[in-house]
Order: C-alpha cells, then structure tokens, then sequence
C-alpha cells in the first residue's frame, strides 16, 4: 500500500478509525461492520467505470463487465425480498425516498409519515429536507399511552387530508410495523404506499421481521444498516412501476451509478442469502430484547414497551439525564450511542431526552446475550453514578472502560486488517 508513503494524512485518519472501530463498542442502531469481501468489491477497479444508464442500455461503452454486476445485483435482491422489480442505484437511502416520491408525486402534493420525533426520518417529510419543502406533510404521531403506532388514528387522518402517498418505516420504532393494516388504509384512499425498511432490512431478508413486499407498492432500504453491506440504497417496486422508478434515478436524480458499490451491494445480497445470516440476524434480535430488559430492570425506560427488532431506545430521564448527557457519558467510556428525541419529548432536538441503542454491530462481532448483560449492567451503572451529584464517577467511568476493552479483546474486529 502506497498511501502511507503519499498521504500520510489520510492513512493515518483510517488507522485510527479503525483502532476506534475495533477498541469501543458501537451501539449505534444503523452501524454495522461489512465484510471482508464487501470491502474488497467496493475497493475494486469498478469505481473508475462510469454507466449511465442500465445493463444492455448504457449510454457509455466498455459497459460488458459492470452490466454482468448490475445484472447479478438486481436478480439477487429480488429474490432475497420476493420483488418483481429493483433499481439497485440509489447512492443512499434519502435518494432512494427521492426517487419514489418524484416518481409518482407532482411538488405540493400531501405525504403522510411518521414524524421525526416519533421515529420517522428526515425523508419523510421534516421540513429542514427537500421532503418538507416539496410536500405537504401529515406528520404522524406515536399513541402517547404506550408509544405505539395507532393504525386508527392513521385511518382518521388518512381519511381527512388524503395524502397520495403514505409513507410507513422507522429509524427508531422497535416494534413491528402493521404492513398490511397502512395498506389496506392506503387502498381506502387511493393512496401510493412506500415501506422505508431502513433499519430493518437485514431481519425483513432473514424472515424475522414482517416483510412489506406483499403490501406496499414501493419498498426502499439502506444497504449499510442491518443489511451489513456498502453504504447505499435500493428500491423494490411493483413491475408496473418499473419503468417510472428507473427514469426517475437515471436521468431524474442521479447521473453515473456507483459500480463499485453496486458490486459491494451484490456481495451483501449472497451474503444475506446464507443460513450464516439468517442466525446472525435472530442473534442481532435475542441480543437487543436482553440489552432491554437488563436495562429496564435497572430503572431505565425503554420506549414503546420493549423491542420487536434490532433496536429500541431508552428514555434517560427516570436517572435524571438528558439524552445528550447519556450520549457523552457512555462516550467517555468508549461505547457509542446517539441520543434521540422520544415522542412528545420536552427538550429540544439538539439535546433530547433519549438515547437509541442496536445490536447489529456488536453481534457482528459475536457477541451474545450473555455479553449483552455485562453491558447492560456497565451503561445503567454508568448512566446512575453520572446522574447523582456525590456518586464517584470516575470508578463508575473506568470500571465500564475496563468492560469495553475486555469485550473488545475478546471479540475482535478485521482481525486481517493491518492497524
Ligand atoms: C437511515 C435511514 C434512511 C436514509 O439513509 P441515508 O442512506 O443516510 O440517506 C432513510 N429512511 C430511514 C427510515 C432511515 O433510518
């Protein structure tokens, strides 16, 4: 490797990325660690092709290998999720919403999604994004007795505002999402509805979380999050749509694909495809549900009553912190987690009163429910010593640093790679 010897700058930023990759313990719920081999596609020689266009229509030549690649790509995600058409181009899942909406929706048209607080992502209609500025939103809310979805209270304001398109997905709802009810109330309406399985992807491949590919008439996801492969995005549509979806990325809002990456996605795809994943997958599941109990049963409060998936997240205030304060703490020992606002939440964005927690990068590393724990236990100690004005902290902070290194020894991360 000669990147050392030019530029010294950036090998040694990715060195020491990856020391914090492989020395802290990652929490955060939409990270993951690819593999090996995904890695080794997305580092091929195919980032220097351009393709505009599709395989067999491109409008450059020397297309023959990277029309191959496409090809598998697109054949293997069909038939991991049961589709009838994919466009396997979107550079992120935020392109992937886009596409969708540009497809079938004209600027000033009604959305209906999830709001930001109550687990919906920026695409779905926040008005800091294109989505808020283009659309009129119908933000909706999670019920406030139990932090759940309410598919009444969808049907009331889908009946009042008819949005043309419903959008339904999470970036922080840890229990099942009723596909079939949001498209039944979709149908009622005449509405297009769009599953964003984001988040959960990877359990959505492996048949632990329901599947919206039946129900929804376009499914967008991320391939970085429990899906474990490149960063990127995919849409799945009805073959009907085919058409509109692919001209809505290419020429509508993307110009070259990322072949490199949509070679990265492919080998993600097989990977998803094995019975290694299938148990990776039901592992990220049993781990998240002990991660929760073992932190409710120390006092913490887990939203929305538990998880159904890889993620859920803690309100922080029965200890007496701010989600922002829960986030710095853990930081201090070396385990990664974002603070986040929960619904109805009394503080500002920048602060929040949550923190949201995931499985998926920890049980890539083999961690399991016994491991699951001794981090419980580490963060809810932590979060209460933090939180009491006379409590010693630092032997709270370095007790769950000596936890975070042990872990990290014993389930060690690229054990190839070179640091
Ligand atoms: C992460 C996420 C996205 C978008 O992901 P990017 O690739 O960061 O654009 C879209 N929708 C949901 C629900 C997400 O959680």
């Amino acid at each position: 490797m000669t990147l050392k010897k030019n530029d010294f700058d950036i090998y040694s930023l990715i060195k020491k990325e990856l020391r914090r990759q492989r020395n802290g313990l990652e929490l955060i719920a939409s990270e993951n660690f690819a593999s090996a081999d995904v890695m080794a596609a997305q580092g091929s020689v195919l980032t220097n092709k351009y393709a505009e266009g599709y395989p067999g229509r491109r409008y450059y030549g020397g297309c023959e290998y990277v029309d191959g690649v496409e090809d598998i790509a697109r054949e293997r995600v069909k038939k991991l999720f049961g589709a009838e058409h994919a466009n396997v181009q979107p550079h992120s899942g935020t392109q992937a919403n886009m596409a969708v909406y540009f497809a079938v929706l004209n600027p000033g048209d009604t959305i209906m999604g999830m709001h930001l607080a109550h687990g919906g992502h920026l695409s779905h209609g926040h008005p800091a994004s294109f989505s808020g500025k283009y659309f009129k939103v119908i933000p909706v809310n999670l019920r406030k007795k139990d932090m759940l979805l309410d598919y009444n209270e969808i049907k009331t304001l889908a009946r009042k505002h008819r949005p043309k398109l419903i959008v339904a997905g999470s970036s922080s709802y840890s229990r099942v999402i009723d596909w079939r009810r949001i498209c039944s109330v979709a149908k009622s309406i005449g509405a297009y509805f769009m599953a964003d399985i984001a988040h959960y992807a990877g359990l959505v491949a492996a048949g632990i979380y329901p599947s919206p590919v039946p129900y929804a008439d376009f499914v967008t996801f991320t391939t970085h999050k429990t899906m474990r492969g490149p960063r990127g995005g995919v849409i799945l549509c009805k073959n009907k749509f085919a058409k509109d979806i692919d001209r809505t990325i290419f020429p509508g809002t993307q110009g070259g694909p990322l072949m490199h990456v949509i070679a990265a996605k492919a080998v993600a795809f097989k990977e998803a495809s094995t019975a290694g994943f299938r148990k990776y997958q039901s592992q990220v599941l049993a781990n998240a549900r002990v991660l929760a109990a073992s932190l409710e049963s120390r006092g913490l409060k887990i939203v929305s009553g538990g998880t159904d998936s890889h993620m859920f997240m803690v309100d922080v205030t029965p200890v007496g912190l701010t989600g922002k304060d829960a986030q710095a703490i853990l930081e201090s020992a070396g385990i990664t987690v974002n603070k986040n606002s929960i619904p109805y939440d009394k503080q500002s964005p920048a602060v929040g009163s949550g923190i949201r927690i995931g499985t998926p990068a920890v049980t890539t590393r083999g961690m399991k429910e016994r491991e699951m724990e001794i981090i419980g236990d580490a963060i809810s100690s932590l979060l209460q010593k933090h939180a009491l004005a006379a409590a010693p902290k630092n032997m709270a902070t370095a007790r769950a640093q000596k936890i975070v290194r042990t872990l990290a020894s014993k389930f060690p991360l690229y054990p190839n790679l070179k640091s």
